[in-house]
């Protein structure tokens, strides 16, 4: 008999119902029992919906208020010193704050640093560990949600990141080795697998992905010393959970740690199979990643069964499971509930509901159930009709992509020359001032797109809206004495979607949300033919905004790496392809934009970095065709016009060439969470263009004064040579408050007025 096996579910809610409820209990408007209330209903919803889709066995302790690496440090207290006395009165207050920071009268707690989950746009919260710091069970949100899960009748198996990961996702304030601390926090992990054990959970699963990257021998060691310290005490049995690529020179080590089972991930890498296959011993369980949980295509099933049909060959009777390659918390929760996408693209389809659906269909059909045939046969004609579509593709741009060549992604001159030409043209001072794009995204412009969206607000009235608030904000801007202005992006819901929905080959789902960070959600695009611009796309609204002032007006575009990593991309041909046909239409408007007065043209590439393959000798093959594709968007203008990047969330030290081979002339990138450790690459390796490191976290409401932003350029100032400084946040001011904005905007101008002193007296 086959199990199936699902190793999270999306937390959110099909109706984001988490989000709600979550931005309310910020605002004050509900206390702590009616947000648990929301998740306790949204956790049943999801235990008794997988267990429908014949989920044998399913994950508890996946749930999280807002982030699994969060709800792991805090369970194992390790709680920062800045928290702690708040963490004391109010647990639930603090594990907030944690994540998003806190100011109010008397408090000022900064957040903990933010980061991609792996390659995906999730993003967790960076535990900050020392040396000689303790762990200790602080809650029992495990065993809770297992208990929870009990009295409604269905058995589940919790879920816990496994010790060597959590350490390795881990920092630490002192630079000391985070897997230093590996002694003291397996104690912890083996009371609650007691804990667990003695509350009647029969499996517990340990996520450690952490093994499809490179380890050094010290990670492997700690594997080692983990698990075997784990095998002694009473416990669960333990699922070892790997995805995200393939085990490869890890196999050996995860096949002999003393574990009872191992997932491994066949869809990203189903060549390993033949080799873990061999490398298992026998007796333990073995679960197979079938369908993919980062994509949302229906899977081509006579594959997974071919694959499941050959593991069950090698191991007879032994036990298999089936499971989607990952967690499904970062695929949607359910296309029934899709209304907007036509019939023929819905029909191509899998959200997480329907991936539950057919592993038990391909378990149903690997243990000979009879009636499987028909549901196989028709997984077959949607697979095939995807295939042959006319929908899927487009001569001329697979034409046009076949003609790039070198030129195309080579600016006429180096930048050193372009630089004072784009000075001159927009009359920069020192410490230019400029923003990342976004201002905030106010429920009075959230409304207006909603009714427009509706029906209910004619275009003409929602257009007149827009010039009006891109008036007010660029009003703004020139009161705040910002030096490089922008228009506000009040058009955009999401910067992916905005320009996905005027891009061919793209397609929308009505409900697709996925989880970012916290409540945050966005809904990606789903490119499934080939992409092409068939008229301009943000023209008319930086023309509308340069219309305004006389201060330079920064155009402002999603890059063609992050456009393609923020979408549900089509598995039919290289994702490098894909990104070039979505550069050439970018080049496209960059030139318009150009040919329409815009002298700054922003490229972001937020997503650049989450795109790294997990193994190192993989990252030059991407690197290569990500940057050729950047530049094949920017380079089509003259050298007065100055292109500017933005990345956020990105360690920079690895890739910082691959940084500079963009050859943006300006990049903004998040560094005021890290305070300007970011930076460190960029002096390093003597950065030849312009840099504006964050001085404002604009992930947090927290409002920071000017000596604040003035200590943080001076440390800047201190690696990079000052000319080459822009001042600026830390990314787009869309998710925060107009008061907020302008106070931190003043702030910042004058920070940079100052700087501006010092270094006319330097
Ligand atoms: N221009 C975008 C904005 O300001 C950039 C957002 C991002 O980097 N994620 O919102
Ligand atoms: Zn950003």
């Amino acid at each position: 008999m086959t199990s199936v096996t699902n190793l999270g579910f999306p937390r959110i809610g099909a109706r984001r119902e988490l989000k709600r409820a979550l931005e309310s209990h910020w605002r004050g408007e509900t206390d702590a029992a009616q947000l648990q209330a929301t998740a306790a209903g949204l956790r049943a919803r999801h235990w008794k919906l997988q267990r429908e889709a014949g989920v044998d066995l399913p994950p508890s302790n996946d749930f999280s208020l807002y982030d699994h690496v969060l709800d792991t440090a805090f369970l194992f207290d390790a709680i920062p010193e800045r928290y702690r006395a708040l963490a004391e009165r109010d647990p639930l207050a603090a594990y907030f704050a944690m994540a998003r920071g806190l100011q109010k009268p008397g408090i000022d707690l900064h957040a903990l640093e933010m980061t991609k989950w792996f390659d995906t746009n999730y993003h967790y919260l960076v535990p900050e560990l020392h040396a000689g710091q303790r762990f200790a069970l602080r809650g029992d949100k495990p065993l809770a949600e297992y208990r929870e899960a009990r009295a409604l009748g269905i058995e589940t198996r919790p879920v816990l990141l496994g010790p060597v990961s959590f350490l390795l996702l881990s920092k630490t304030t002192d630079g000391s080795h985070p897997l230093d601390l590996l002694d003291a926090l397996l104690p912890v992990y083996v009371q609650l697998l007691t804990a667990l054990k003695d509350a009647g959970a029969q499996w517990v699963q340990l996520d450690e992905p952490v093994l499809v990257q490179d380890l050094d021998d010290a990670a492997r060691a700690a594997f080692e010393r983990a698990y075997a310290h784990l095998a002694e005490a009473p416990h669960p049995d333990i699922l070892l959970a790997t995805y995200f690529g393939a085990l490869d020179d890890n196999l050996a080590l995860a096949a002999a740690l003393p574990v009872q089972g191992l997932h491994v991930d066949l869809v990203r890498a189903p060549e390993q199979l033949d080799a873990v296959l061999r490398a298992l011993p026998a007796g333990r369980v073995l679960s197979l990643g079938l369908v993919d949980g980062r994509n949302i295509w229906r899977n081509p099933l006579d594959n997974a069964l071919i694959l499941a049909r050959y593991a069950r060959g090698h191991r007879g009777d032994g036990p298999l499971w089936l499971a989607p390659s990952c967690s499904l918390l970062h695929c949607p929760v359910d296309l029934t509930l899709e209304k907007k996408l036509d019939a023929e693209l819905r029909g191509w389809l899998a959200f997480s509901r329907q991936k539950l659906d057919e592993l038990r269909l391909l378990a149903d059909a690997l243990d000979g159930h009879a009636g499987t045939e028909a549901a196989l046969a028709q997984a077959r004609e949607a697979v095939e009709a995807r295939r042959r579509s006319p929908r899927v593709h487009n001569a001329a741009v697979k034409a046009r992509v076949a003609a790039l060549t070198a030129a195309d992604a080579t600016r006429a001159t180096p930048h050193a020359q372009r630089l004072p030409l784009q000075a001159a043209a927009l009359r920069l001072p020192p410490f230019p001032t400029t923003t990342i794009g976004s201002f905030p995204q106010t429920l009075e412009v959230r409304e207006a797109r909603a009714r427009n969206k509706a029906g209910k607000l004619a275009d003409a009235d929602y257009e007149a809206f827009l010039e009006r608030q891109t008036e007010q904000c660029v009003r703004e801007q020139e009161r705040i004495g910002l030096d490089v202005l922008v228009h506000g992006e009040f058009e955009r819901n999401d910067m992916v979607e905005y320009f996905g929905e005027q891009l061919d080959g793209f397609a929308f789902t009505g409900n697709g949300w996925v989880q970012s960070y916290g409540s945050r959600c966005v809904k990606p695009p789903v490119i499934y033919g080939d992409v092409s611009r068939p008229a301009p796309m943000t023209v008319r609204w930086s023309q509308y905004a340069q219309s305004l002032t006389d201060k330079p007006m920064k155009g402002m575009l999603t890059g063609p790496v992050t456009v393609l990593q923020w979408s549900f991309v089509r598995d039919d041909q290289e994702r490098a392809q894909t990104c070039r046909q979505i550069a050439l239409a970018l080049r496209d408007e960059v030139n318009d934009l150009e040919a329409a007065g815009i002298a700054a043209i922003q490229i972001d590439e937020p997503a650049l970095r989450e795109g790294l393959p997990l193994r190192r000798a993989q990252w030059p093959a991407y690197l290569g065709w990500a940057v050729e594709a950047f530049r094949i968007s920017a380079s089509g203008v003259g050298d007065a016009t100055q292109i500017h990047t933005h990345m956020c969330y990105a360690q920079f030290n690895d890739i910082i060439d691959s940084v500079a081979a963009l050859d943006a002339d300006v990049i903004s990138i998040e560094t005021s969470r890290s305070r300007m450790e970011l930076l460190d690459a960029f002096a390093r390796f003597d950065y030849p263009n312009q840099v504006g490191p964050g001085v404002y976290d604009i992930h947090s409401p927290r409002v920071p004064d000017r000596s604040e932003m003035v200590d943080l350029l001076r440390k800047a100032a201190e690696v990079l040579p000052a000319r080459k400084l822009w001042v600026n946040p830390d990314c787009g001011l869309k998710t925060r408050g107009w008061a907020e904005t302008r106070a931190a905007l003043t702030a910042l101008v004058e920070a940079a007025r100052e700087m501006r002193g010092e270094a006319v007296a330097a």
